[in-house]
């Protein structure tokens, strides 16, 4: 998980969104308590399209790359249809049903972080301080869940090799692994796999360092170090957990 810079909002959600989001505000203070979603304004192309460029083609819990295997799902932080404090709970709803088309409230996410982990699961350091409808202030919440467009996960997640973990035994670090489930087997799998070929890339570049003659190597040595330059790029895979390897660089 990386620090996510939002773009600038796309347009439908201006155009359309603010509109029917202000519509279900005045339909729950009339007394509704159920909403139908319009997947065709936070679910539209552009917003898709966004997205995926925003977050360098990206999950932005497992940093996953999404296109190649799926069309990934547009993630609601705050979830739009109810909410669950802890897994086991029922689920409370409305949810936030006046966020569905907030742009700062709209991720991309593969489908396993979203559907199999995270689904409704929005759990608080205090759940007596959640907005329960638009009339309360969303800012007086702590989430557990880490959100990358507005904190920077790395001061909160660390990694030992390919294993993810809270720094510090930090609470927001636990429950984001635990709600997104970043330390699924599949995924420390696939980070272990890249990891191995980077700690290999870097026995060379150490290698090389000792052997300044061997001119080869040395030119060996610089394709390896151009890897890894690319490797922590926020547009690389995993990058979260070769930049927690930097020090081993050096
Ligand atoms: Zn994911």
């Amino acid at each position: 998980m990386i620090f996510i810079q939002r773009s600038q909002e796309p347009a439908v959600l201006q155009n359309k969104g603010k509109a029917e989001q202000q519509a279900f505000c005045e339909a729950y203070d009339a007394g509704k308590r159920e909403f139908k979603f319009d997947s065709a304004i936070y679910g539209n192309p552009t917003v898709k399209t966004a997205l995926l460029k925003m977050q360098c083609d990206k999950c932005c819990f497992c940093e996953s790359k999404i296109s190649h295997i799926s069309y990934g799902d547009v993630e609601h932080y705050r979830p739009k249809g109810g909410y669950k404090q802890a897994e086991q709970d029922e689920l409370h709803a409305p949810g936030y049903y006046w966020l569905p088309y907030t742009w700062e409230n709209l991720l991309l996410s593969c489908t396993l972080c979203n559907q199999q982990f995270k689904k409704n699961l929005f759990p608080l350091l205090a759940p007596q301080e959640r907005a329960l409808n638009h009339h309360d202030d969303i800012t007086l919440e702590q989430p557990l869940l880490i959100n990358p467009s507005a904190t920077d996960p790395r001061q909160y997640i660390g990694f030992r090799q390919e294993i993810p973990y809270a720094i510090d035994g930090n609470i927001y670090g636990k429950a984001t692994i635990a709600v997104v489930g970043l330390d699924r087997e599949a995924l420390n799998e696939k980070r272990r796999s890249h990891l191995a070929l980077i700690n290999q890339l870097i026995a060379v570049i150490k290698l090389a360092n000792k052997q300044l003659e061997n001119t080869e190597l040395q030119s060996v040595a610089a394709q390896a170090k151009q890897i890894i330059a690319e490797a922590i790029l926020p547009t690389a895979e995993y990058s979260a957990m070769i930049n927690a390897q930097l020090p081993a660089l050096h």
